[in-house]
């Protein structure tokens, strides 16, 4: 027999041993047992010549810190796109989190009607807050947006023609097309016009006895520029009352304020959409607007009143936590305290904050190993195509594509630009400058710092 069987430790007293003390012992023992079996395996078949208590004992504690810590993490958003998709999109503010937790930690009147003493409904709590706001008749919140256009779609649109322009067919990313969301909501889709032009006249000449709905779809993630020309919400609203038919915006993003540095020259606030009276707009609420996920959905009472005897709805609906979340931000928007809504926060932070926070760091670090930089940076999150506007960042010396791998291993990601690293301060809160200077610091100790 192999010598090295032997060197194998028995797992009732390896797992006593005092480096692993403090660990929790079944959790441990299942590592340890696992680790074991695979050293078994590897000298069983001879790819193993020789091994050390101490590595193995290493390779376990590592196992085991990989075990509890949690996947799902912060980071420090420094790429300067304050929407960014793959980071969570919109941030919650810790305000709004804290007033939730009423709610969501405790029994509450989520379908109960305190008044009548009876089931009350779970849409209600939001519905009010919803008008008061935007002085819309009805509103309903579903998981998300994608969700409120398939619910939107199979409610009304079921075997019916729904028209709409080829130049909003868009892909929206993570596998959103609008063609292929209407097929699957069993809605027919009714191209009209071209890729750069679509005309009024287009939408008049597809309205059939089957028409259920004319469908304005947001470009979101791109524009078309050049030669090219569409419709806008208000004359499709228009021609479809004309025809007693639906008319319905897929909004994408919608947003409350002005924007600023002329940000929504192109698309209006949500308020001027609703101006010409819409059957419905839906809009996600993890955009622009700056709160959790979901999908809300604003309109006639009837045609809510029709989405919520739809069985798709309950597939659809949103728990307590998102309602009483969205419910204190639409709070913070109706007092317009936006500065309780992280993502109005640091879009509105103006570039002279945002030099001074950049200053200050630099002035903690040794060696000149960055400067200051104006840049311009996107909103993202699919809104607000093309459109950039400015930051500061700190563009530090050494080679960017090593400089961001480091970076990211210490949870901050940044962004490369002119081949340099950039840490923009657009997207970073600012309560978190002394973590990124500690982390900067953390980086260039290791290039001699
Ligand atoms: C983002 C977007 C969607 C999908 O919204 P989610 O909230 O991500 O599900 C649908 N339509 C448009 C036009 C969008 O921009």
């Amino acid at each position: 027999m192999n010598n090295l069987f032997k060197k194998i430790p028995k797992i009732d007293t390896f797992v006593n041993d005092k480096i692993f003390s403090g660990l929790n012992k079944e959790l441990l023992t299942d590592i340890v047992r696992k680790n074991i079996d695979k050293l078994r395996q590897k000298i069983k078949d001879k790819t193993l010549k020789d091994f050390s208590m101490e590595d193995l004992a290493d390779d376990i504690k590592k196992e085991y810190e990989k075990t509890i810590s949690p996947s799902l993490k912060p980071l420090i958003n420094a790429t300067g796109v304050i929407l960014h998709t793959n980071m969570g999109r919109s941030l919650v503010s810790r305000e709004i989190l804290q007033k939730a937790a009423g709610a969501i930690c405790s029994y509450s009147n989520l379908e109960y009607d305190q008044e009548k003493g009876k089931r009350g409904e779970r849409y209600s709590h939001i519905t009010k807050d919803l008008q008061t706001l935007l002085e819309v008749e009805s509103a309903l919140v579903v998981n998300n947006n994608a969700s409120a256009v398939f619910l939107i779609l199979n409610t009304f649109a079921k075997n019916k023609e729904v028209v709409v322009s080829r130049g909003e067919l868009v892909e929206i990313g993570g596998s959103f097309r609008v063609p292929e969301v209407m097929k699957e909501s069993g809605a027919k889709l009714k191209e009209i016009g071209t890729t750069n032009k679509t005309k009024l006249s287009d939408y008049e000449d597809a309205i059939t006895d089957n028409t259920a709905m004319l469908l304005k779809v947001h470009k979101s993630n791109f524009d078309i520029v050049g030669f090219s020309e569409d419709v806008s919400f208000e004359e499709i609203s228009h021609l479809a009352k004309t025809h007693n038919i639906l008319d319905y915006y897929d909004l994408g993003s919608a947003y409350i304020p002005e924007l600023p540095y002329n940000l929504g020259q192109k698309e209006p606030p949500l308020k001027k959409i609703l101006k010409s009276n819409p059957s419905l707009v839906s809009f996600s609420g993890d955009k622009l607007f700056g709160g959790v996920q979901a999908g809300i959905i604003i309109g006639k009472k009837e045609y809510i009143d029709k989405l919520k005897q739809n069985q798709l709805l309950r597939m659809l609906r949103v728990d307590k936590i998102t309602l009483s979340i969205l419910q204190e931000s639409l709070k913070a928007y109706i007092f317009k305290e936006y500065d309780k809504i992280p993502t109005l926060k640091l879009l509105f932070t103006d570039t002279k904050a945002l030099k001074t926070r950049a200053k200050n760091i630099k002035q903690t670090l040794k060696n000149n190993i960055c400067e200051v930089v104006e840049s311009k940076t996107y909103m993202g999150g699919g809104t607000l195509p093309n459109r950039t506007f400015p930051t500061i960042a700190l563009a530090f010396k050494g080679d960017a594509i090593e400089l961001e791998k480091k970076f990211r291993s210490y949870d901050l990601i940044g962004r490369i630009e002119n081949d340099k690293f950039l840490i923009d301060f657009r997207s970073i809160l600012p309560e978190l400058d002394d973590k990124v200077s500690e982390i900067i610091k953390k980086v260039f100790e290791q290039n001699d710092y």
